[in-house]
Parts: structure tokens; sequence; C-alpha cells
């Protein structure tokens, strides 16, 4: 999709420190992290957000968890994964991404 940052990032025109990568999902430090560990997992392919995943879906969304986990447990302590949904949620990039965080003490209810 033209003039989503996340499609960018995945074509290779705007750098980001890739994590983890499998067939259809790419993982990569988030650019502005509000926990030691905050990695981005996102679907290859343009998918709105968490709303629009589909049955059709079901295999890569396995795969999204699957990297998620993989990320996940390499962190001491537990780790969070968070996927906004919309503006009142906190949603400010409209491709699907999966927020894992860790390596902090974490409040709940979040903010
Ligand atoms: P959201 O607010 O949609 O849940 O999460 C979007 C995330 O993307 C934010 O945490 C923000 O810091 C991150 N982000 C925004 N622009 C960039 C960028 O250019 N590169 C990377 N790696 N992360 C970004
Ligand atoms: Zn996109």
């Amino acid at each position: 999709m033209n003039d989503c940052l996340f499609c960018s990032i995945v074509s290779g025109e705007i750098p980001a420190s890739v994590r983890a990568e499998t067939e259809n999902v790419l993982a990569f430090d988030d650019v502005n992290p509000v926990a030691p560990t905050h990695v981005l997992v996102i679907p290859k392919r343009h998918i709105e957000s968490a709303a629009q995943i589909e049955r059709a879906d079901d295999e890569l969304l396995g795969e999204l968890f699957g990297v998620a986990a993989g990320i996940g447990m390499e962190i001491n302590g537990g780790w969070r994964l968070v996927s906004n949904v919309g503006e009142n949620a906190g949603q400010s990039v409209f491709h699907l991404h999966f927020h894992v965080l860790g390596g902090r003490t974490m409040n709940w209810p979040p903010g």
C-alpha cells in the first residue's frame, strides 16, 4: 500500500533495526521505545488493524504470535503483547502491529 510507513519498512525503503523475519512477518525495534525491549511485530502484507483480521489469516496469525513469543521469551521477568486498534486506543500507524514490551515492571490497567 502506498503511503504506509510500515509497508515502506517491509520494502526496505525506510530502514529499521530488524529483530526477526519469517516468510510473512517482520519484527523490528520501535523507534521510540517505551520499555527496555520494545519490538513491533507486523505482517508483511498490509492489514489495517486487528479489526481487519479474517479467518483466512489464521496461519498468518499463528506466524505473528510465534515471532512475538520468540522475542518475548528472551525477556527476563515477563512481557506484554499489545495491539492498539483505532484512535481512542492510541493507534497511530494503520498497519497491523503487535508491540512486544518488556524489561521493566508494568502497571495495570494501562493508561
Ligand atoms: P501505535 O501507536 O500505532 O500503537 O504504534 C505505532 C508505533 O510505531 C509507535 O510506538 C511508534 O513509536 C512507532 N513508529 C513510528 N514511526 C516509526 C518508524 O519510522 N520506525 C519505527 N521503527 N517505529 C516507528
Ligand atoms: Zn502497510
